[in-house]
């Protein structure tokens, strides 16, 4: 009977998983295998909102497993030696896993196709496991990939996808291959008081009431931030917990404007890991440099620690900020504000902001972080490089009466939706006795300087 590992990696799930179908084709035994690797926490991944999302996903994965009579093998080291030593304790001929857009993927893809080829055993890297459309499926005739969203959604959504896969019924693992203990959420030190639940089962009831009683609203109410009306499906489709390619056919047949404005964002995740696929270095250097000379020295870190604590005397923005760092999540709209008020009213270097994401989003992914911040920066692929969105009027559209920043500015939550994004302007003993900070710099100061760095004033 023939044996196959499958590595789960950015796909933590059972249904629609290219990988194990294929291992599975035939009948043969399957190690599901997920590995702890030190280089990956050494490269800064491990914060611990993704850890503790990370214990409840291989949790539910190996509970999903033993339901169809298999088990999660869990190990800790290097990727390539742990694969090519389950593989040799397996007596495995084949590993299947999925493909990946990062550097570090590549490498790593790189390293153990030559290991276990050494061994004489084969690797099979899937995609359209963690991309609804694969990096490269799609190009425009004069590159590798698409720096413009609109054409290429265009092709995108022309795409036909390939039929979601029913998660297999039994699993049968050879009983050879040990496993260290699965983590546990509780052991995780750090994690945000306000963080989601992960796992695929959690993320596949999540789809479903989305789908139910969600979506048809998104096209409207995607910008409400106290509505909080967008899916959160971010961690889930970070972790693969859910598949794009099922997310996005169950959207396209739930139907309606709502749910075409919601698979176009999920286009964008695409996009995002095609332009990273290609351009790998973008992850830490500008996609398209406008010779920044980003302030530095001790002014400069004060105010983004101020930005990192949510304490920049702008409301909408430090609402953003501390969401953050209750939830490890953040509104994308908050998103936009806190990286437009970093890069350009700050102008600190968007590799500051990106890190403090990183450090505390739950669905933090190289891709969609270091290029969202890069479009923010006008560093990245955004056509209009220099814009600057006013925090004020911002605040004013996306927030109407204020109840977003009343319910993450405990310094606000008194005062009326008229004075709760101009605090500034509140009667001076109201003000006072809010303990709200003053504006870290003006607007018209942050503005200034914004256009004299980029010689556009
Ligand atoms: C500075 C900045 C940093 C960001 N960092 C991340 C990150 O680390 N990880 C991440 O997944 N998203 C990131 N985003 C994109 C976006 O903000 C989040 O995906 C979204 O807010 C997640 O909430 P949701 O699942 O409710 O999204 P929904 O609005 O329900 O959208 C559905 C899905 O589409 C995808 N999506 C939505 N908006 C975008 C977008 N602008 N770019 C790419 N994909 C998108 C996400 O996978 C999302 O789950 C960032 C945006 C900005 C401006």
């Amino acid at each position: 009977m023939q044996t196959s590992v499958v590595l789960f990696t950015c796909d933590l799930r059972l249904s629609d998983h290219p990988p194990l179908r294929a291992a599975l084709h035939g009948g043969g035994r399957v190690v599901p295998l997920f590995v702890r690797d030190p280089a990956v926490d050494a490269a800064g991944f491990a914060a611990p909102n993704r850890l503790a999302f990370l214990s409840d996903c291989l949790r539910d994965l190996d509970a999903r497993l033993r339901e169809r009579g298999g088990r999660l093998v869990l190990r800790e080291g290097d990727t390539v030696t742990e694969v090519c030593r389950v593989a040799a304790e397996a007596d495995a001929d084949e590993v299947h896993m999925a493909g990946d857009v990062s550097a570090f993927a590549h490498m790593r893809e790189r390293r153990l196709r030559r290991a276990l080829e050494a061994d004489g055993r084969r690797l099979y890297v899937h995609d359209t496991v963690c991309t609804a459309v694969a990096p490269g499926a799609v190009t425009p005739a004069s590159s590798d990939h698409f720096a413009v969203f609109t054409p290429y959604y265009r092709r995108w959504s022309a795409q036909g996808l390939r039929d979601a896969l029913d998660a297999p019924g039994a699993v049968v693992v050879p009983e050879q291959v040990g496993s260290a203990p699965l983590p546990k959420r509780g052991d995780v030190n750090g994690v945000s008081p306000g963080l989601c639940a992960g796992g695929e089962t959690e993320g596949r009831r999540r789809l479903t009431a989305w789908l139910r009683s969600g979506v048809a609203a998104y096209e409207e109410c995607h910008d409400d931030l106290a509505g909080d009306a967008t899916s959160r499906l971010s961690p889930h489709l970070h972790f693969g917990t859910l598949s794009p390619v099922e997310v996005v056919h169950r959207a396209r047949r739930a139907g309606g404007a709502g749910a075409e404005a919601f698979v176009r964002q999920v286009a964008w995740r695409d996009f995002n890991r095609q332009v990273l696929a290609a351009r790998p270095d973008a992850a830490a250097r500008d996609y398209r440099t406008h010779r920044d000379r980003w302030r530095g020295g001790r002014d400069a870190e004060a105010d983004a620690q101020t930005w990192r604590e949510g304490r920049t005397g702008y409301p909408i923005v430090d609402a953003a900020m501390r969401q953050l760092r209750h939830e490890g999540w953040m509104h994308n709209r908050g998103r936009l504000l806190a990286a437009s008020f970093l890069t350009k009213t700050l102008y600190v270097d968007w590799r500051v902001g990106a890190r403090h994401f990183l450090d505390l989003l739950v669905d933090g992914d190289m891709a969609n972080n270091q290029l969202n911040w890069q479009w923010m920066a006008g560093t990245g692929t955004d056509t209009r490089p220099n814009r600057v969105l006013n925090p004020v009027t911002q605040g004013k559209r996306y927030d109407p009466d204020g109840a977003y920043v009343r319910r993450w500015v405990e310094e606000l939550a008194d005062v009326k939706a008229a004075g709760v994004h101009e605090p500034w302007k509140l009667p001076a003993p109201e003000r006072g006795s809010t303990g709200y900070p003053e504006p870290v710099v003006s607007l018209a100061e942050g503005l200034d300087r914004f256009k004299r760095a980029r010689a556009t004033a």
